[in-house]
C-alpha cells in the first residue's frame, strides 16, 4: 500500500494531509483514474494531459513536470505489484491555507496524492447479464467537463442507484442524456452508434475516445449526436464506459427492459473489440 504524496512514497496509513487542506474543506481540487493491467498502465498520456487541462481549468500549478509524473506513477504501480491489476488513483488540491474561498495569497504549494487500488473490471458474468440503471434529473453544476474532487451531486445520484439496487444513474438535462454519474454512455439504433457531443455537461471520457477510436477502425458506424431522452428509452443497446468499467451494458433502465434485456450484438462486438484493443497495448 506504498502511495506517493508530496514527492515522498511512504505506507497510505503514514500518508495524511493538513485538515485546512483546501480539498478537505472545499473538494478544491481534481483527480484521474488511470487502470493498470499488469503493471502497463492504460492510455496514461491521456490521462495525464486530461489531468493538465483540469488544473489550467481550475487554475491550479501543475505541480510536475509530465517526466515527473511518468516517474511517480511508475513507482506507485512498481511498489504495488502484487496486485495484479491496479486502479491507479490521482489527487492535486490547491493546497493548504487557511479558510478562505479566494485563492490562498501568497501562493501555496499544491497537495498530490498517488495512491494504487485494486482494479476490479466487470467479469464474464457481469458482462454476460449486463446491469440495471435508473435515470435522474442532472443537478450537477455547468462544468461537468472538469474532473473536480467536488463531486457531491455524483455522490447522491451514484448512492440513489444503489438504494434502487441498480448499478448506474444515467443523467438528464433539460430532456438530453448528459452520462451517468460515473461513466459516459453509449446508445446504438438500428445497428449506429450514438453519444453526445463532448460539452461542459459532460467529462471527456478516456474510456469514450477510445470505443470510438475502435469504432472508426472497426468500421462501426457512430453518430455525435445529442441523445434525448426519448431516444435513450427507445435505444436497442445502452452502454456504460469508464477506465474501470471498461464497456458494460445497460439491460434494464427504470425497471423497463433495454430492447429484449440482453447485452446486444453491437455490445459484444464492441466488447471484443476493446478487450484485444487493451491486449494488444499491453504487450506492446
Ligand atoms: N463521466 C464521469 C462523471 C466519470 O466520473 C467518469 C469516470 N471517471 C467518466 C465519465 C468516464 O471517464 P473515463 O473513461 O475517463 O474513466
Amino acid at each position: 500500500d506504498t502511495v506517493y504524496l508530496n514527492g515522498s512514497f511512504m505506507p497510505l496509513a503514514q500518508a495524511t494531509v493538513p485538515v485546512l487542506d483546501r480539498g478537505f474543506i472545499f473538494g478544491d481540487g481534481v483527480y484521474e483514474v488511470i487502470p493498470v493491467y499488469s503493471g502497463h498502465p492504460f492510455r496514461l498520456e491521456e490521462h495525464l494531459a486530461r489531468l493538465a487541462m483540469n488544473l489550467e481549468a481550475v487554475r491550479i500549478r501543475n505541480p510536475l513536470v509530465i517526466t515527473a509524473w511518468h516517474d511517480a506513477c511508475s513507482r506507485v504501480i512498481a511498489a504495488n505489484a502484487r496486485l495484479s491489476d491496479q486502479s491507479l488513483y490521482i489527487q492535486v488540491t490547491r493546497g493548504v491555507a487557511p479558510r478562505d474561498q479566494a485563492f490562498p495569497r501568497p501562493d501555496v504549494t499544491p497537495t498530490v496524492l498517488i495512491m494504487s487500488m485494486p482494479l476490479v473490471t466487470p467479469g464474464p458474468e457481469l458482462v454476460e447479464s449486463g446491469v440495471s440503471a435508473i435515470t435522474a434529473l442532472d443537478i450537477r453544476w455547468q462544468r461537468c467537463n472538469i474532473k473536480a474532487t467536488s463531486l457531491l451531486a455524483n455522490v447522491l445520484l451514484r448512492q440513489e442507484a444503489v438504494d434502487h439496487g441498480v448499478a448506474e444513474t444515467l443523467m438528464l438535462r433539460e430532456g438530453y442524456l448528459t452520462e451517468g454519474s460515473s461513466s459516459n454512455v453509449f446508445i446504438v439504433k438500428k445497428g449506429v452508434l450514438q453519444a453526445p457531443p463532448k460539452s461542459q455537461y459532460m467529462l471527456p471520457g478516456i474510456t469514450y475516445d477510445v470505443v470510438l477510436e475502435l469504432a472508426q477502425a472497426h468500421g462501426l458506424p457512430f453518430d455525435i449526436a445529442p441523445v434525448s431522452e426519448a431516444q435513450l428509452r427507445a435505444a436497442d443497446e445502452i452502454w456504460l464506459t469508464s477506465s474501470t468499467k471498461e464497456v458494460l451494458a445497460v439491460v434494464t433502465l427504470d425497471g423497463a427492459k433495454v430492447n429484449d434485456g440482453k447485452p446486444g450484438p453491437v455490445f459484444r462486438r464492441m466488447h471484443a473489440l476493446y478487450q484485444a484493443f487493451k491486449n494488444q497495448v499491453m504487450r506492446a
